[in-house]
């Protein structure tokens, strides 16, 4: 019988991961299949990580790996993967927002129709903040611009995927993870479904502005190179306009002789270009930054200590 491997990130989810627990035991029980639970408590600091013990106590097919400190869902989501081992992979939120009732359909596709991969997206935001709607709005639209990879709108981590698409996205082992980014970059055959977008079960969102922000930030780092290529683009306009400027000022200054008026304007001209200096100083140390962190390697998780066997 093949196996199925549940991967479910959670931090600070003592009130929903009950509720999660009894929603997807009725899918598993409906299937065909075996299956794993893989919990990933990435250091919460609430009472997630006993609710999962106790559980894997009485159920052989939970599985736990609890994280040294908070490192992210990325992370989470990563080490799921890595230490998984069906024929076929699932991530789900903790909160419900991903229907577990969706499987049985997912798994059809993967099976009846050849697909690699189920991907799913929600039709609406609803339940998320306006000012959340609009920044993931223009976030989609700009990189849809800037990046080869596709990003597709509204798509949530929540997939199915073979075991082959899992392993090319388990040697995929940069530090600065972007899923969607990456989920996409492997290629492999993907049918994507839409659905209503569900209210959180229990609990609250772990995401605020700031996190969101430069989480879309590692998205354009991470696969588009086009800010480099815009701060040299500024760098050549600007060096047409002050040599335009140069001629200007000679021809002006032969002909009607040298005053010393003008100097306000100097000095916005001088504000104006040192602030584009640093805009793109501040392009290439983004980059720069990101290099740095790759560079130095360090391990993407580490965990205290879980119940798979045979992990490294
Ligand atoms: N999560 C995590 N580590 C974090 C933040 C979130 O493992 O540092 C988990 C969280 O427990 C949940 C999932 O990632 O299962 C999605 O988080 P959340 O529901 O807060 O995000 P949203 O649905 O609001 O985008
Ligand atoms: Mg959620």
């Amino acid at each position: 019988m093949k196996k199925i491997s549940v991967i479910v990130p959670c931090y600070n989810e003592e009130e929903a991961i009950g509720l999660f627990y009894e929603q997807i035991n009725k899918v598993i029980n409906s299937l065909d299949y075996k299956f794993e639970l893989i919990f990933v408590n990435d250091g919460s600091s609430d009472n997630t990580y006993n609710i999962i013990k106790n559980l894997a106590d009485i159920d052989k097919t939970v599985k736990y790996i609890n994280f040294s400190r908070n490192f992210g869902k990325e992370a989470a989501m990563y080490a799921g993967l890595e230490l998984s081992s069906g024929d076929l992979v699932t991530i789900m939120d903790a909160d419900l927002q991903d229907p577990p009732s969706l499987l049985p359909e997912m798994i059809d596709y993967i099976n009846k129709e050849g697909y690699d991969c189920v991907a799913t997206k929600s039709t609406s935001r609803h339940g998320y903040s306006f000012l959340r709607k609009t920044f993931t709005r223009w976030f989609y639209k700009i990189i849809a611009k800037i990046s080869k990879t596709q990003m597709v709108a509204g798509a949530r981590d929540y997939r199915l995927m073979s075991r082959q698409m899992v392993n090319a996205i388990i040697n995929m082992k940069e530090y600065n993870r972007y899923s969607k980014g990456l989920f996409s970059f492997v290629g492999f055959n993907t049918k994507w479904i839409e659905f209503e977008n569900q209210e959180r079960v229990a609990g609250s969102t772990k995401w605020n502005f700031w996190k969101l922000f430069s989480y879309a930030l590692d998205g354009i780092v991470g696969f588009s190179t086009a800010p480099l290529i815009i701060s040299s683009v500024m760098g050549v306009i600007f060096c047409l306009i002050s040599f335009v400027m140069i001629i200007f000022i000679i021809v002006k200054t032969l002909v009607f002789g040298d005053d010393t008026s003008g100097w306000p304007s100097l000095a916005c001209i001088i504000f104006f270009v040192s602030g584009i200096q640093l805009f793109c100083l501040g392009i290439m140390g983004q980059y720069l930054s990101k290099t740095y962190l790759e560079v130095k390697n360090r391990p993407i998780y580490i965990i205290k200590d879980t119940n798979i066997k045979n992990h490294d």
